[in-house]
């Protein structure tokens, strides 16, 4: 077997031609989407009105193992993929340990995250479909500036509601969407009804991504020509995501490396379920198995607090409900500096995975998060997204574990972006300012008392 190199790139060649759903070899599949008037499970048609026809038929279908990848978003795709999946040789020998660490480098792009895989997958749908534009919403930005490099590719318009602290705190993000064309809309606005609403009930408020998802559905089904996109959570999603997960499993294989453990950090699920789907695929199966674990912001812990019931998806209660391990919509996570890990919920797929004890789940805390960053960022080079960081505390963890045991574990994480415009967090690390909000249980068990009985 040859040496195995810092970095491991596929051939374009390489590059997966079709994505794997997962939910085909699931046994108890995802609970459909229900909608929250009738309480009904929703149909592909039914979805018609807020997602593209295409994107509804791939939220719903359970049973397709592989979708083909259109050749015009492959051909996107190899602009900046495959991703390296990189072995960690310096951050072991920083730790002294035997295991083999290797991440999944998905910050390789413009976005700076693994967003762009699935948006460009959306984009492509719309314009197929013929429409003018998409809406969306977008937390920290990272989710709006993939999605306006791959609207202004296809030539769509883009709409994007920002939540507002982050407009005002994070300009470099809302402008590079603008500079892609997209116009960008602090959240909650007076464009839609329910940021009139919610301006005139709260006067003032900082906004938040519920709200913001509830402006950008409504002004996706009030124009004629648009639809709805949304980059985390929805099964759609976690397909496109896939790409990720059957990238580092033929690297791997390529080398003949059989993973322990597999680790990603948890927002809304994507990464996560993408990066794991193969091997998930796996073990249901029977063919492997394999260590797999979520890690959740300990400020938002969905997976390791949150319950199991159906929740809605938004504040205004205006999307489908969504069966998922949920914090309750109306659930505020303290200002962390991880913004990409802040929803209530997390992806069917996902929540099922776990209910069925098929992966597990852990929280940290947000300075551990960070001294973690740090400390990858002084030996591997790369200034990590604090959402990713997650994901590099607990594989730390992991090999300082085999230090004391002396297992050679191979411990695959993902690292899912970089982290430049997260400099606020770092210098709040850096100053030592940064701190640790955990939810009491009573919050959590208030905030839970408000999903809807079904
Ligand atoms: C959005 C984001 C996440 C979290 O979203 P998931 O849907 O849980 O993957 C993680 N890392 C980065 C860099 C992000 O931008």
């Amino acid at each position: 077997m040859a040496e195995i190199p810092y970095k491991i790139y596929l051939s374009e060649s390489e590059i997966p031609s079709a994505w794997y759903n997962v939910r085909a070899d699931m046994k108890q599949k995802p609970a459909p989407l229900l909608n929250p008037g009738t309480g009904e499970a929703l149909k592909a048609s039914d979805l018609y009105p807020i997602f593209c026809e295409e994107l509804s038929n791939q939220e719903v279908d359970n049973d397709t193992k592989w979708f083909d990848i259109p050749g015009e978003i492959l051909d996107f795709y190899k602009m900046y993929r495959p991703s390296p999946l990189v072995r960690a040789y310096c951050l072991e020998k920083e730790l002294g340990t035997p295991a083999h660490i290797y991440y999944k480098f998905e910050g390789n792009n413009t976005s700076g995250s693994h967003k762009l895989n699935s948006a460009i997958a959306q984009a492509y749908y719309a314009k197929k479909q013929g429409l003018k534009g998409v809406t969306t919403e977008t937390g920290a930005g990272q989710w709006g500036t993939a999605l306006s490099m791959a609207t202004a590719y296809f030539g769509l318009d883009c709409q994007v509601y920002m939540v507002k602290v982050s407009y005002e705190q994070k300009p470099f993000r809302r402008e590079v969407m603008r500079t892609y064309g997209a116009s960008v809309t602090p959240s909650p606005s007076m464009n839609t009804n329910i940021g009139r609403k919610i301006n005139e009930e709260f006067p003032g408020t900082n906004g938040s991504l519920g709200c913001a998802i509830s402006e950008a559905v409504e002004a996706a089904t009030t124009q004629e020509g648009y639809r709805y996109v949304l980059g985390s959570v929805l099964n759609q999603v976690l397909l496109h995501q896939s790409v990720i997960g059957l990238e580092t499993k033929a690297a791997l294989d390529k080398y003949g490396i059989k993973a322990d453990m597999i680790i990603g950090c948890a927002g809304g699920g994507s990464n996560l379920g993408g990066l794991i789907s193969p091997f998930a695929g796996e073990m249901l199966r029977g063919e492997a198995k394999y260590d797999i674990i979520a890690v959740e912001p300990a400020s938002c812990p969905s997976l390791t607090r949150g319950s199991y019931v159906y929740d809605f998806c938004d504040t205004g209660k205006v999307c489908p409900l969504a069966k998922m391990y949920t914090l309750g919509s109306g659930f505020m996570p303290a200002a962390n500096h991880a913004g990409g890990l802040r929803y209530h919920g997390m992806s069917s797929i996902v929540s099922e995975l776990y209910d069925e004890g098929l992966i597990r789940a852990t929280s940290v805390k947000q300075t551990d998060v960070f001294d973690a960053a740090v400390k990858f960022a002084r030996v591997e080079g790369i200034l990590p997204a604090p959402e990713s960081s997650h994901a590099i505390k607990v594989a730390i963890d992991e090999a300082l574990k085999c230090k004391e045991t002396g297992e050679a574990k191979n411990i695959v994480f993902g690292l899912t972006g970089t982290g430049y415009f997260d400099l606020v967090a770092y210098e709040k690390y850096n100053d030592k300012v940064m701190d640790d909000y955990i939810p009491t249980d009573d919050e959590i068990a208030k905030s839970l008392a408000n999903c809807p009985k079904i």
